[in-house]
């Protein structure tokens, strides 16, 4: 009674459901566009936020001394100093420490959190002993937040919402760089929160820094995100808004994108419906590194349920996020014959004996999961391309008539995030179908760039300039 069948049912019936040909993507790219518009005309007027950042002028390479940032994303926090010299080959990165963050954080309270993060601060300047401080002068430190967050200036705004699995609700309108101010105040630390940056802004600030043609980045990590250089007077919704450039960057909080052009199935409506964050966050929960593995599990599980090719240990399968998007990437990305690391995950899961037929299942649930994600995530970065003119089409900005040819200008996407970074299929998936979407020619002016730690360092990069401006 191994009902083979009904398992190959269920495998097609899912392919089916994530299948997102070109014609389909370019729907996805069409509706990200629009949406970024009705998200800039009006405060509510689409599922993108497209929040204000504050941030106007990005570092140019002329930023000098020492600065610190302190990372909070989904799964690590971070913690580095860079020293500054004053040219762009003076960017010094001199201590980076990167830990998992404790999970019972994660559903605390406020006072928790933050006295864990000011105390994690503490010990990195101890470790520093006199020399980087020997003057004793306040040491300026940007919060990397991965997080919506509603902005009043570069220094302070409030929380809008958790997301990733995070739920501290006594947090939510809170002013955040406030709240980590007043722990490290407390603790008598002479650390002063200057810049209060979402974690794509930082990669942007890095971005840029490097080359000046990056003007959109997004990561792949934990959840998933954009912010992009937009023209002040595109963001309609605050009308007035002064900068001395006459652009601002604006944190697109793209992982909230929805559209009904996105392949959505059965196991994502009840991951959805699961999570600590239901009717949010639709994009993210089919694009990020927290959710991969958790649609994997989904089909796997009910596969187990309608058939035994799993064995009697299946019930594994039951539990929320027991299958992480690591071990998808291992499975994946196994070139051994016999598919030895499928074996090594499947029991290290409690599946001892799972025939090969039924590892190559796995790879292809895998596979299926990841192509869909990636394919989407370039659809998402060629809407954006789209918004701003740069995909080779008319571009639909205010202003430029759509017949218009533009002259093509090279354009940098910078890219981050631990999914990307590590996790090659993904990647590959992600570029084949911005290729295929924006056509050979375009894509040669699209440079798609990877950014390890960009975020962190980027962020201390704005501090710099900020302070110096
Ligand atoms: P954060 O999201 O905390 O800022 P990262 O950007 O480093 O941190 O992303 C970490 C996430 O990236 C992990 O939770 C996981 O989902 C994903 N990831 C990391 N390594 C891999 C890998 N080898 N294969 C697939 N996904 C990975």
């Amino acid at each position: 009674r191994r009902k083979w069948r009904t398992v190959v049912e269920i495998l097609k019936e899912f392919e089916e459901g994530c299948d997102a040909p070109v014609g389909r993507l370019r729907q996805v790219v069409d509706a990200m566009a629009v949406e970024m518009h009705a998200g800039l005309a009006s405060e509510g007027g689409s599922k993108l936020k497209m929040l204000l950042t504050y941030v106007h002028d990005l570092p140019n390479g002329t930023e000098k001394g020492t600065y610190y940032a302190l990372h909070l994303g989904g799964t690590y926090f971070r913690i580095l100093r860079v020293h500054l010299g004053g040219e762009r080959s003076y960017l010094d990165v001199q201590d980076v420490e990167r830990h998992p963050i404790p999970s019972h954080l994660m559903n605390s309270t406020s006072e928790v959190l933050f006295n864990f993060l000011a105390s994690s601060l503490e010990r990195f300047i101890q470790k520093e002993g006199n020399e980087s401080n020997s003057q004793g002068v306040i040491r300026e430190l940007a919060f990397t937040f991965s997080f919506p967050v509603k902005h009043t200036c570069i220094s302070s705004g409030v929380l809008i919402k958790w997301t990733k699995g995070f739920e501290i609700s006594e947090m939510v309108g809170k002013d955040i760089a406030e709240c980590l101010q007043g722990a490290l105040n407390r603790r008598g630390l002479d650390i002063h929160v200057a810049a209060l940056v979402n974690d794509t802004v930082g990669a942007l600030s890095l971005g840029y820094y490097h080359d000046p043609d990056t003007v959109v980045t997004v990561v792949f990590g934990t959840g998933s995100n954009a912010c992009y250089l937009e023209r002040t007077d595109a963001i309609i919704k605050c009308q007035g808004l002064l900068t001395t450039s006459g652009s601002m960057v604006v944190n697109m909080e793209w992982g909230n994108f929805w559209s009904s052009h996105l392949p959505r199935t059965a196991y994502d409506i009840d991951l959805d419906a699961e999570s600590s964050n239901p009717n949010d966050m639709g994009f993210e929960k089919m694009i990020a590194g927290l959710y991969l593995g958790d649609i994997v599990r989904r089909v796997i599980l009910r596969m187990s349920q309608e058939s035994d090719i799993f064995g009697p240990s299946s019930s594994v399968f039951s539990q929320p996020y027991v299958l992480r998007t690591n071990s998808v990437s291992a499975m994946h990305e196994d070139d051994t014959p016999e598919l030895q690391e499928v074996a090594r995950i499947l029991r290290d899961l409690g599946l001892s004996d799972v025939p090969l037929k039924v590892r190559k299942l796995m790879v292809k649930i895998c596979d299926v999961v990841t192509r869909r994600a990636g394919r989407l995530a370039a659809a998402g970065i060629a809407g954006i391309l789209k918004k701003i003119g740069r995909d080779g089409g008319g571009g639909i900005t205010s202003g430029r008539s759509r017949g218009e040819m533009q002259m093509q200008r090279r354009t940098v996407v910078g890219v981050e995030g631990g999914l990307y970074m590590n996790y090659t299929m993904f990647r590959e998936y992600m570029e084949e179908a911005l290729v295929e979407i924006l056509g050979e020619e375009v894509s040669q002016y699209v440079v798609v760039k990877a950014m390890e730690d960009g975020s962190s360092i980027g962020s201390a990069l704005l501090v710099a300039s900020s302070l110096q401006s």
